[in-house]
């Protein structure tokens, strides 16, 4: 057997976790029908299903030209992924435990899981936080790529030097509700201020390592010692704009260029969303095009990156499927054992990769469930 038929045999048994998808958006404004392979996006149930995804993390991200209606707009997306869920119960059904997890996994469904990408889809209210857990969502990213009233995002210069005294209730009440705070988008003064208050261990869901790709959205070696130290779990993003120094440089003298062509593509196409992601598509192979692109081996670059500083036992997938411009080789869900073979190149044991595919994730998620308490007492 060569590395990749190993590799798939693995992904059979292993419980594969991705922390982090965008589809719900897809649901909502192009209404696909994810029980067939799409031709485009990363994921569907068939590919899903050809990867051994076992679960997946669906973001409620809602979009800034949605600004006052924030609440609305993350409902709409939690209702159209309900659906999405519910249309297919033979073949996936929502998760709200680790337990949850195994047990699905053991049926041969897939877990789908719910999640908030940037905590101004509260509308700074915990009572709302609270409705969302009720919800089903397990994880909630601190900020998108702006601040929001209480914390200060990665790509933005300071306005709250990290969080608010509000921004500090809103953690506490997600180790209350057992819910986990995700410090991919926050600035280092966020994280470190979440790491401080946090009675239960912290996650990023999609972030790389500064050491090897150096942006913002990026974790420095010492905030990945920090994270592991209190036993949270880096879960390694995709996005060639996160994996690859190379990539981010060579794109640097076009970067106006690109983004320009994008946002003027969005304005066109603003009361049409379905339009303008189609559109959005077309545009990235003509810009990829120009650009050295990182491969699989870049995503298991970074994982040797995070074990050698703190081990195997923090490491996780958070793909950012649907939400990013994705590896040669990483394409999509169906592609996750090219990642396995990857490793096993490398020298990976099998143990070591059953940890990084989801126990670690596993493992994080029971200790927030554990910290959970009834809401109130302090
Ligand atoms: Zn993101």
């Amino acid at each position: 057997m060569n590395e990749l038929q190993v590799a798939r045999e693995i992904h059979r048994r292993a419980i594969v976790v991705d922390l982090h998808a965008d589809t719900p958006q897809r649901f909502l404004d192009e209404h696909i029908d994810w029980s067939t392979r799409l031709p485009d996006g990363h994921l569907d149930i068939p590919r899903m299903k050809a990867g051994g995804l076992a679960a997946e993390f669906f973001a409620l991200w809602v979009q800034p030209k949605f600004k006052g209606h924030d609440l609305a707009r993350a409902l709409t997306l939690a209702d159209a992924l309900h659906t999405a869920i519910t249309a297919h119960p033979e073949e996936i059904a929502l998760a709200r435990t680790a337990a949850d997890i195994r047990r699905l996994h053991k049926e041969g469904r897939i877990a789908a899981l719910v999640a908030i990408e940037g905590g101004h889809a509260i509308e700074d209210d915990l009572g709302v936080l609270t409705a969302f857990y009720n919800l089903g969502v397990r994880y909630m990213t601190l900020t998108w790529a702006f601040h929001n009233n209480w914390a200060d995002a990665s790509t933005e210069p300071p306005r709250h030097n990290g969080l608010t005294d509000f921004g500090r209730s809103v953690v506490r009440r997600m180790n209350d509700l057992g819910m986990i705070v995700d410090i991919s988008h926050v600035s280092d003064k966020t994280f470190y201020d979440v790491l401080e208050i946090s009675r239960a261990p912290i996650v990023a869901t999609h972030s790389c390592c500064r050491a090897l790709c150096d942006v913002p959205r990026n974790m420095s070696d010492q905030m990945i010692r920090d994270l592991a130290s209190r036993g949270g779990v880096i879960h390694i993003n995709f996005h060639e704009g996160f994996l690859s120094q190379k990539y981010v440089d060579a794109r640097r003298p076009f970067k106006e260029e690109m983004d320009g062509e994008e946002h003027a593509m969005e304005e066109r196409y603003k009361d049409d969303p379905a339009t303008a992601a189609k559109e959005l598509r077309k545009l990235l192979p003509k810009h990829e095009a120009r650009l050295p692109r990182p491969t699989v081996a870049d995503v298991a670059d970074h994982i040797d990156h995070v074990k050698k500083l703190v081990g195997v036992s923090h490491i996780g997938i958070g793909s950012d499927f649907d939400g990013a411009f994705m590896p040669v080789g990483l394409e999509g869900a169906d592609e996750l054992p090219n990642l396995t073979a990857e490793l096993l190149r490398r020298g990976y044991a099998e143990a070591e990769l059953l940890q990084i595919l989801g126990e670690n994730t596993l493992r994080v998620m029971q200790q927030v469930e554990n910290a959970a308490r009834p809401i109130g007492r302090q």
